[in-house]
């Protein structure tokens, strides 16, 4: 199919970067949306949408979308990368002077990236999206989420702030620089946050998702949250130093105890219940803490292999550069 309109050659001021998993069933709504919200953007834009390696026929869709609106390109993984690779991959091959990356499903409404535009006019160079409300998200989702950020403020010195996602909006500036950052275990909304900028927030209403599921099972969740721990903290490395000091406190504090009770004919520290109690304890602590130390090293060996971050199997619509 031919392209209608040719693409402009100079850079757009906005890149719009859309990462989607199996989103068939809301590209679009999505991108009626989206184009009457570019539309009355103060700039010319682009619209980068990556397909992370779905099954459905997204792909198929994205070419339809491509065809008709030349401010659509595509960008698609030779298999599922995960949704922190297609934000990197929308990023490296975002050419506008502001980015903004948002998901999907259109619970992040593209209605607020005007405003985030407006502030970036302003003068912020990092603008993130906080969620004022969330519509639609279960109990267990929500929990877990507010224990996460809490975690992860606990453990380091990166100030993400609470309740915000992905959905935000980059100076060139910033896209520069945290370009520069190859990490395989990324968790970008850390690392946008960790290259520094001058940083505003707008709040918005986040809503339910427009159609399907959500692509982030258990599972995933674990996984991405681990990430964002391990990629900005040695904290859980460290409690192994603490554990050990006060188990080893204990023991101290045990012997008189125990020389004590025995000598007033006590028989409270008497059996073996005590000691394979103990035993298991121990055992099980030691390996919880050999775990994480297997978390941390197979990082290591993940970036020492140093294997592409993602893989690029169709790209549609970059043939203007
Ligand atoms: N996504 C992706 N790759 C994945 C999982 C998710 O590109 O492996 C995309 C998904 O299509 C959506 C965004 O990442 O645009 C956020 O995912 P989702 O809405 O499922 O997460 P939730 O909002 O439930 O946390
Ligand atoms: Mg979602």
């Amino acid at each position: 199919m031919t392209r209608l309109a040719t693409p402009a050659i100079a850079a757009p001021t906005y890149t719009i970067v859309v990462p989607m998993f199996n989103e068939a069933e809301t590209i679009p709504e999505m991108h009626r949306r989206m184009s009457a919200m570019l539309d009355g953007l103060d700039g010319p834009s682009e619209l980068i949408l990556v397909n992370d390696g779905s099954r459905d026929n997204s792909l198929a869709l994205l070419r339809g979308i491509a065809a008709r609106d030349a401010r659509v390109k595509v960008l698609s993984f030779s298999r599922n990368f995960g949704h922190q690779m297609a934000i990197t991959a929308g990023i490296d091959y975002a050419r506008g002077d502001a980015v903004v990356v948002i998901d999907a499903d259109l619970q992040d409404p593209p209605e607020v990236i005007p405003q985030l535009a407006t502030a970036w006019r302003a003068g912020a160079e990092l603008v993130y999206a906080v969620r004022a409300e969330r519509k639609g998200e279960t109990w267990f989702k929500k929990t877990t989420a507010a224990l996460f950020y809490r975690l992860i403020a606990g453990m380091t010195e990166l100030k993400i702030p609470a309740d915000s996602g992905d959905f935000r909006l980059m100076d060139r500036k910033v896209v520069a620089a945290l370009k520069q950052v190859r990490e395989h275990h990324r968790f970008m909304r850390g690392l946008s946050v960790w290259v520094g900028f001058k940083q505003a927030a707008v709040t918005y209403v986040r809503n339910e998702r427009f159609a399907g599921e959500t692509k982030y099972p258990l599972k995933k969740m674990v996984r991405f949250a681990t990430d964002g721990i391990t990629s900005f903290s040695y904290v859980p490395l460290q409690l192994a130093t603490t554990a050990g000091f006060v188990f080893a406190g204990l023991a101290l504090v045990a012997i008189p105890v125990v020389a004590v009770l025995r000598l007033i004919g006590s028989d409270f520290f008497y059996g073996q219940a005590t000691t394979l109690i103990s035993v298991l304890i121990l055992g099980g602590i030691q390996l919880i803490f050999l775990g994480i130390l297997g978390e941390y090293l197979g990082r290591i060996y993940d970036e020492v292999k140093q294997r592409p971050l993602y893989i690029v199997s169709e790209k549609i619509g970059f043939n203007d550069d």
